[in-house]
């Protein structure tokens, strides 16, 4: 059973006209809420990330279905796939043009850990080049365990202290 939010109450009159909240709380809410995706779709398990947006799964109920194809528009990637040391530097290189604050989603075994390629040409683990924030387990995971693992990115977004982050460097 989920808990009622804390995060936001009504003050100052009686019909409740003024809402009140922590800055946290505001910009987390927007964040959360509006996650564009960058598919970094590298093998099979690339299919189940593109069937998360057909109708039956409908991943535009959580606010993803803007995948963008261009890292300057996006503020996820999800790896989905294998990453081969071929790879391994565009992938970085991709990551380093998306701008702050951006997420990392692993999707699937391969992306996770290598999978079954335990071979000289396969990166085991995208966690070696990049700081990953949600893992999906699955060969391949299915579009529902990718909304989980969203949804999974969506609670820690709420949690981040996204105010102090947005002045730091300012003197504060
Ligand atoms: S985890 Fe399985 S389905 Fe996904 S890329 Fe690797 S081999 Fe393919």
């Amino acid at each position: 059973m989920s808990r009622p939010s804390t995060d936001f109450g009504q003050a100052g009159t009686d019909n409740g006209e003024v809402v009140v909240t922590r800055l946290d709380a505001a910009i987390n809410w927007v964040r959360a809420n509006s996650v564009w995706p960058m598919p970094m779709g590298l093998a099979c398990c690339a299919i189940e990330l593109m069937g998360s947006g057909g109708s039956r799964f409908d991943i535009s109920r959580f606010g993803m279905e803007v995948m963008r194809f261009s890292p300057r528009q996006a503020d996820c990637m999800i790896v989905a796939g294998t990453v081969t040391y071929k790879m391994a530097g565009i992938v970085r290189r991709l990551y380093d043009q998306m701008s702050e604050p951006k997420w990392v989603v692993a999707m699937g075994a391969c992306a996770s850990s290598g999978g079954l390629f335990r071979t000289y040409s396969t990166l085991q683990g995208v966690d070696r080049i990049l700081p990953v924030d949600v893992y999906i387990a699955g060969c391949p995971p299915k579009p529902e365990a990718l909304l989980d693992g969203m949804l999974l990115l969506q609670e820690k977004i709420r949690k981040e202290p996204s105010a102090k982050m947005l002045f730091r460097g300012r003197g504060d």
